[in-house]
C-alpha cells in the first residue's frame, strides 16, 4: 500500500526568481503543521530552480519537481531542459501535464519517453492522465486513462513501477473551478488500480502513489484526500496562493 501523501504545486508560468523567494518564505512561515507522511512538492518554472532550492534549506518535507523535461540528456535542442540538468536540484518531474499535450501538442510516444528519462536520471515521475470534457461526456474516460496509462508505461521495466506516481487529471477540471465529485474520483482511482492490477500484480497496484488534479483549493481539497485511495493532490492556480496552499497541506 503507498504510505506518503503528495500535495504537489504546478506553478505553472508564473513568478520570478524574486516573487519564487517570496512565495517559498511566506509559504513555510505560514504552513502550521506538514504531517508526517506528507511530502510537499513545489514544482517552479526552471528559472526559480535554484533559488527555490536554497530557500527550502532547512525545510525537509519540501521537495522540488519540474513542469517538464525533454527526453535527451544533451544535444541542439533549443530551449528545452533535460533530466539530467536539473537532477541535482529537483527529485521530481511532471510529465504528461494536460497543458503539454493539449496546449504543447505532445503525444503518448514522447511523453513515454519523458517518463523513461526522468527515471533513467533519478527523477520520479508524476504521469498525468485525465479525459477532455468530449471524451468525458462520450464515456470514453476510462478508455482514454487506459490509453494513456499503457503509453506512458510502456518503456518502464516492472522494477522501475515502484517509482512511479499517477495523477489523475480530468481536463474539464484544470483551471476551470469545476473540480470532478469525490465519488468519480475515487471511481476512476479504482480503475487505475485495476488496470495496473491486470497488467502487472496487485502489489503493483496497491503500491503506486496516485493524486487527484483540477481546481484544488483549500476549501475541497480534504473531499479528495479523504478518500481511501488517494495519495495526494496536485496543485495548480491554488498552489502560487500561499495562504491556500497552506491549507490544502494541513488538510492531509
Ligand atoms: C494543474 O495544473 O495540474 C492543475 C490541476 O491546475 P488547477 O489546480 O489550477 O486546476
Amino acid at each position: 500500500m503507498a504510505t506518503k501523501t503528495y500535495i504537489v504545486g504546478n506553478w505553472k508560468m508564473h513568478c520570478s526568481p524574486a516573487e519564487a523567494s517570496l512565495l517559498v518564505n511566506r509559504l513555510v512561515t505560514d504552513v502550521k503543521r506538514v504531517s508526517s507522511d506528507t511530502v510537499v512538492v513545489l514544482c517552479p518554472p526552471v528559472l526559480d530552480l535554484t533559488t527555490v532550492r536554497s530557500e527550502l534549506r532547512g525545510h525537509d518535507r519540501f521537495s522540488i519537481g519540474v513542469q517538464n523535461i525533454y527526453p535527451m540528456d544533451e544535444g541542439a535542442f533549443t530551449g528545452e531542459t533535460s533530466a539530467a540538468m536539473v537532477k541535482g536540484l529537483v527529485e521530481y518531474a511532471i510529465v504528461g501535464h494536460s497543458e503539454r499535450r493539449h496546449v504543447f501538442g505532445e503525444k503518448d510516444g514522447l511523453i513515454a519517453q519523458k517518463v523513461s528519462a526522468s527515471m533513467r536520471n533519478g527523477l520520479t515521475p508524476i504521469l498525468c492522465v485525465g479525459e477532455t470534457k468530449t471524451d468525458h461526456a462520450n464515456g470514453h474516460a476510462k478508455q482514454v486513462v487506459f490509453d494513456q496509462l499503457e503509453a506512458g508505461t510502456s518503456l518502464l521495466t516492472e522494477e522501475e513501477l515502484h517509482d512511479l506516481i499517477i495523477a489523475y487529471e480530468p481536463v474539464w477540471a484544470i483551471g476551470t473551478g469545476e473540480n470532478a465529485e469525490a465519488k468519480d474520483v475515487a471511481g476512476m482511482f479504482a480503475r487505475i488500480r485495476e488496470w495496473f492490477e491486470t497488467k502487472y500484480s496487485k502489489t503493483i497496484s496497491q503500491a503506486i502513489p496516485i493524486l487527484y488534479g483540477g481546481s484544488v483549493n483549500g476549501g475541497n481539497a480534504k473531499m479528495y484526500l479523504d478518500l481511501d485511495d488517494c495519495n495526494g493532490c496536485l496543485v495548480g492556480g491554488a498552489s502560487t496562493n500561499y495562504k491556500d496552499f497552506a491549507k490544502i497541506i494541513e488538510a492531509v
